[in-house]
C-alpha cells in the first residue's frame, strides 16, 4: 500500500533522514521505533512532502514523491501529528467538522461513526475540546482525521504524556481501527506497546532504518530489549 525508498530529509543543512526504506501493506499495523532524533517524525513528514525530502514514495500504486500534502491527504493518507492540535477552542463536534471539510455532505454519518467508535465524544459532543483530558483529545485527533475517510493513517506518538491505563485503551483502538479496514504507521516512544499491537516493526538509528521484521520478534530480541524496551 505504501513503500519509501532511500527517504532522505533535509533542514537547510541538516539531513534529518539519510536513508530510510519501509513498506507498509494492506490492513498492517507497522511501527516505527527509534530513539529521540533517530527520524522517526522526519519519516512520517517525509512521506507526506510536509519537509523537503528526496527518495520515492508510492502509495496505492501511486508515485507520489512529487505530490503535494493536501493532495496526497485527499488519496486517503492522513496523519495525526504529535501534540495533536486539535482545535481547543471549538468544541468536539465542530473539531470532527473541521475533519470533513471536504465532504460536508457525509459529515453526520461519518461523525455517526466516530461516535460509535468513540463512545466518550459522544457524550462530550458540545464541550470545548481544549476543557478534555490528554487520552480524550487524543481520540479526538484521531477521529478527526478519520472524518476524512483514509485507508492509512499516521500516527505520530499518539501515548506521549498519556497516563499508562490510557495508553491501553488507546492502543486498543488502534487496533480496533484495522478491524475497519484502516492501516496503521505508528510511531512510538513507547515501543513496548507499540510492538505489542504491531505486526512488523523498523528500527531507525541516525536516520536511516537498521532493523526490520516482525514485532513479535523484535519483543524477543536481547539488542531490542537493552536499547529500547528498558531492559
Ligand atoms: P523525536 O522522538 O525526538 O521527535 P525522531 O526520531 O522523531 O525523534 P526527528 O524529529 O525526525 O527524530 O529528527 C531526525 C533528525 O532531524 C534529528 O537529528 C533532528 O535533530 C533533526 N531535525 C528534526 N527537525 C528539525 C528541524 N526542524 N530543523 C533542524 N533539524 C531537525
Amino acid at each position: 500500500m505504501l513503500s519509501a525508498r532511500e527517504l532522505k530529509v533535509f533542514y537547510g543543512v541538516i539531513q534529518g533522514l539519510k536513508g530510510v526504506d519501509i513498506e507498509v501493506n494492506d490492513r498492517e499495523i507497522v511501527t516505527l521505533i527509534g530513539s529521540n532524533g533517530a527520524g522517526k517524525t522526519s519519516t512520517l513528514h517525509g512521506i507526506v512532502n510536509l519537509v523537503r525530502s528526496s527518495g520515492q514514495v508510492r502509495f496505492l500504486n501511486e508515485d507520489i514523491s512529487r505530490r503535494q500534502t493536501h493532495q496526497i491527504v485527499r488519496r486517503g493518507l492522513a496523519l495525526v501529528p504529535e501534540g495533536r492540535h486539535i482545535f481547543t477552542n471549538l468544541t468536539i463536534e465542530e473539531n470532527l467538522r473541521m475533519g470533513a471539510y471536504h465532504n460536508q455532505a457525509a459529515f453526520a454519518s461519518l461523525r455517526d461513526k466516530m461516535f460509535a467508535l468513540f463512545p466518550r465524544l459522544k457524550e462530550r459532543r458540545n464541550q470545548m475540546a481544549g476543557t478534555m483530558s490528554g487520552g480524550e483529545q487524543q481520540m479526538l485527533a484521531i477521529a478527526r482525521a478519520l472524518m476524512g475517510e483514509p485507508v492509512l493513517l499516521m500516527l505520530d506518538e499518539p501515548s506521549l504524556g498519556l497516563a499508562p491505563r490510557i495508553v491501553g485503551e488507546l492502543f486498543a483502538t488502534i487496533e480496533q481501527l484495522r478491524n475497519e479496514n484502516i492501516t496503521i504507521l505508528l510511531v512510538e516512544q513507547n515501543a513496548s506497546a507499540a510492538l505489542r499491537i504491531a505486526d512488523r516493526a523498523y528500527v531507525l538509528e541516525n536516520g536511516k532504518t537498521v532493523l526490520s521484521g516482525p514485532a513479535r520478534e523484535m519483543l524477543d530480541n536481547p539488542e531490542i530489549k537493552r536499547m529500547y524496551l528498558g531492559g
